[in-house]
């Protein structure tokens, strides 16, 4: 299985727009289209990789538009950058999904006390290989550590790409540790700390900071994927989450549209133009004293 994309509007502006074709070059929605697994039997999950490593540029799924394009966050107005809070530059993985999850706002996590923050499942690839934005790779799960941002649960799954030299080697979270010493302390850090310089408090986790291994995450995972199968099957009322899709079957969801439906949402979009600049102002190095 195989997967396109296509930029429209302008890189770096309010207009861009990242679509995805499947391999028949039919427009699909990454949130719904995309299986959730590549091999079910062994455990492979896909992942919508959304923001590159090294990159500030937070880029995401955007759940409530038509066909769910990747576009850029935007804040009071303005394009939204994750500040790189010293010794970080920008995401230290490749940050993305798992497609056909979804965190159940209504739904309290027994382990957080937290409800979902209403996005399918964060996930955050470890492999040495930078992923390009839009791209969708396999992945084995090793584990997941359970952020809460501001009172809601916001799982981060811990994977690696199967395709990376080590993927062999890396089969749970101890192995992570050991392979990749103090990454996964990095990554603690990181998400304590990457809003703080815009005002916010530092990020809580549950189980006293500490990742559950790769058997815990698989179970996080597929309660997600059950939140996302009652959400498309409208058992569960998504609110303003546009859940049009165009491979699952009418049987299956009622929001299936058709192939010109989809063709339109893109009409409307100009293909990609001329890329506006990253203003150097993402560059900067915020320095604090860890608390
Ligand atoms: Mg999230």
């Amino acid at each position: 299985m195989s997967f396109t994309v296509e930029e429209r509007g302008i890189p770096n502006s309010l207009s861009y727009r990242l679509f995805f074709k499947n391999s028949e070059g039919k427009y699909i929605s990454p949130f719904h289209d995309i299986p959730i697994y590549a091999n079910e039997g062994q455990k492979i999950f896909h992942m919508v990789v959304e923001v590159p490593r090294w990159t500030n540029a937070k880029m995401e799924i955007a759940t409530k538009d038509l066909l769910n394009p990747i576009k850029q966050d935007v804040k009071k107005g303005k394009l939204r950058y994750v500040a790189n809070v010293f010794p970080h530059k920008g995401y230290i993985w490749n940050y993305g999904a798992i497609p056909q999850t979804w965190e159940d706002p209504k739904h309290k996590d027994k382990n957080t006390g937290c409800h979902g923050d209403n996005d399918p499942i964060d996930i955050c690839e470890i492999g040495s290989k930078v992923c390009s934005r839009g791209e969708v790779i396999k992945v084995k799960v090793l584990g997941v550590l359970a952020m809460i941002d501001e009172g809601e649960t916001d799982w981060k799954v811990i994977a690696i790409n199967v395709e990376d030299p080590e993927a062999n080697e890396l089969n749970n979270i101890s192995d992570v540790d050991r392979l990749k010493p103090g990454y996964l302390k990095s990554t603690v850090d990181w998400f304590k700390r990457y809003k703080v310089p815009d005002g916010k408090p530092e990020n809580k986790f549950a189980f006293n900071e500490e990742f559950k291994d790769k058997d815990f995450a698989i179970e996080v995972i597929k309660s997600t994927h059950n939140f996302w199968k009652a959400l498309i099957c409208q058992q569960t009322d998504g609110g303003e989450l546009n859940c049009k899709n165009t491979c699952i079957s009418s049987g299956d969801s009622p929001f299936c549209c058709s192939v010109n439906e989809a063709q339109a949402a893109i009409g409307d979009a100009c293909p990609c133009e001329k890329e506006e600049p990253i203003p150097s102002s993402v560059d900067k190095w915020f320095y604090y004293d860890k608390v």
